[in-house]
């Protein structure tokens, strides 16, 4: 049985339809990373699959007594407030000190305990809030934009803990992104939502051409894959298991010079 699942799932808000008809599932240590562009429902569906979200049609269904890590897109921290990240791992279940200690580690921040969080950078947030979401073993992370503000090393540096973190604890991990066309390499399926399902499929992993290298960055290197789609055309077989669900995803599939780039260098190495 999957840990979790969406059948058809639909969400309105007033008028609007927000979720069309959405059906996704996740299985024990599975990678799935969800992208999108802004408005495309990602944190909607995040929240229709933890059972915070009211449904208009579908069903979602969770494994019973199943433990899950979540990190919300955002954070509200009333900064007038003092609390340390050791303070904020406690809420709102407490956990020892022992437990704390354990998961900054994990997470690369076993310095930060005393810090103020609102004096963490964008990358020290991260890390603290999902040390607390790996705090009370979870066998699923809901991770929502995780790496929103981080530039490609940063976002190549979480991308990689994510992966020691499965590999260590066999967790799943259910991660959002807004970057259409840059994901993690360890991803085992991207789903691209737009309203509804536009395609899914496994994300290309980049050579370590120099030519990648330098489109990523240094320090980038092996954490981040492309996903490659585009529905205007049609896949051929070299390209890989794309499945396309549906006509017009509507989405704009220009995302600058560097994108449509590596696109081309994609294509150009395939195969
Ligand atoms: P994403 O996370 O992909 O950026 P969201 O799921 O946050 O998208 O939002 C999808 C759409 O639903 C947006 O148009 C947003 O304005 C709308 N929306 C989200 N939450 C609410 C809400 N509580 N009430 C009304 N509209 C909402
Ligand atoms: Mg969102």
């Amino acid at each position: 049985m999957s840990l979790i699942s969406a059948s058809g799932v639909s969400v309105r808000f007033g008028g609007a339809e927000v979720l069309s008809r959405v059906s996704l599932s996740l299985s024990a240590g599975e990678i799935v990373t969800v992208v999108g562009p802004n408005g495309s429902g990602k944190s909607t569906l995040l929240r229709a699959l933890l059972g915070i979200q009211r449904l208009s049609g579908g069903k979602v269904a969770r494994r019973p007594g199943l433990r899950i890590g979540y990190v919300p897109q955002r954070l509200a921290i009333d900064r007038s407030l003092p609390m340390t990240a050791r303070r904020f791992l406690s809420l709102p279940r407490p956990c020892t000190d022992a437990q704390a200690a354990a998961a900054l580690t994990r997470c690369g921040v076993a310095d930060l305990a005393d810090r103020q969080m609102v004096a963490l950078s964008g990358g020290q947030l991260q890390r603290v809030l999902l040390a607390r979401a790996l705090l009370h073993a979870p066998e699923i992370l809901i991770l929502d934009e995780p790496t929103q503000g981080l530039d490609q090393p940063g976002e190549a540096g979480f991308y990689r803990l994510i992966e020691e973190v499965r590999r260590d604890t066999g967790v799943a991990v259910l991660l959002v992104s807004h970057d259409l066309h840059v994901v993690m390499a360890a991803s085992d399926r991207v789903i691209c939502l737009n309203g509804h399902v536009c395609c899914e499929g496994a994300p290309h992993v980049v050579s370590q051409a120099p030519e990648y290298r330098a489109l990523f960055g240094f320090g980038t290197q092996g954490a981040l894959a492309l996903y490659r789609h585009d529905h205007d055309h049609s896949h051929g077989p070299a390209d890989g298991p794309v499945h396309v669900h549906g006509p017009g995803c509507g989405h704009d599939h220009s995302h600058g010079p560097s994108h449509s780039h590596a696109q081309k260098e994609v294509h150009s190495h395939a195969g």
